[in-house]
């Protein structure tokens, strides 16, 4: 899945500039010119990764990092903020905004993409196009696949995107709600009992390769991908 960013940023050369950049790279801008336009986007679609220029007309791109800050649901969107060279960019560095990086302006397509991918890379894992394998079950986001001891595996694109959460966020226990937040986006209405539907056909697709322990019900607390499900037993041939 493309990363979805949102550019803040009211100098209209560098927003297309930056926006030029992210298609180039996969990823999907989405552009506003202020803290206020930026926060109605956010109120249709969490995007993320928010670039947030520091000097903006109207509410400063600081003010408005603290406020995603203390918003539960933008809480823990990663941030990187953009600041010009020299004094202001010292200044900002100095004040506790929140951010997850700061980039100084001018900056290279080059530089911009491996701040990114390194904040996405901590902060939002899942939404990275890393490879991840444990205990004989790959998983390859940049091609959509999925094997287990060698063997490919089918699954749907749901499915694929839950077992990318959990493997990239494994030996934690997601209740149905964080399930649905983390792998079906915020604001989507959808029952619980489909995580449970989806659960149970993920479990399925890895059947084949004896491998469904890896996904693991947790009684009265939701779902947990672990690492190594035999806990020191040998992995059934
Ligand atoms: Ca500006």
């Amino acid at each position: 899945m493309p990363a979805q960013i949102l550019v803040v940023e009211d100098e209209s050369a560098i927003q297309e500039l930056i926006a030029l950049n992210l298609e180039q790279a996969g990823q999907t801008p989405i552009l506003a010119g202020s803290a206020e336009e930026a926060w109605t986007c956010i109120q249709t679609a969490l995007p993320d990764l928010v670039l947030l220029d520091w000097m903006l007309p109207g509410q400063s791109g600081v003010d408005f990092a603290r406020r995603l800050r203390a918003e539960p649901r933008t809480r823990l969107l990663p941030i990187i903020m953009l600041t010009a060279r020299g004094e202001e960019d010292d200044k900002l560095r100095g004040l506790d905004t929140g951010a997850d990086d700061y980039i100084t302006k001018p900056f290279s397509t080059k530089e911009l993409q491996a701040r990114i991918k390194a904040v996405l890379r901590r902060r939002a894992p899942e939404i990275t196009d890393d490879a991840i394998e444990y205990n004989g079950l790959n998983l390859d986001p940049a091609s959509h696949r999925v094997t287990g001891k060698g063997k490919g595996l089918e699954m749907g694109p749901t499915e694929f995107r839950l077992l990318h959460f959990f493997m990239t966020h494994p030996e934690r226990v997601y209740s149905r709600t964080q399930l649905l937040d983390h792998v079906w986006g915020d604001h989507v209405f959808i029952e619980e009992r489909t995580v449970d539907v989806h659960i149970r056909r993920l479990r399925a697709a890895l059947e084949p390769a004896r491998l469904e322990a890896f996904v693991q019900t947790v009684r009265g607390a939701g779902h947990r991908f672990s690492k190594a499900p035999w806990r020191g037993r040998t992995p059934s041939p």
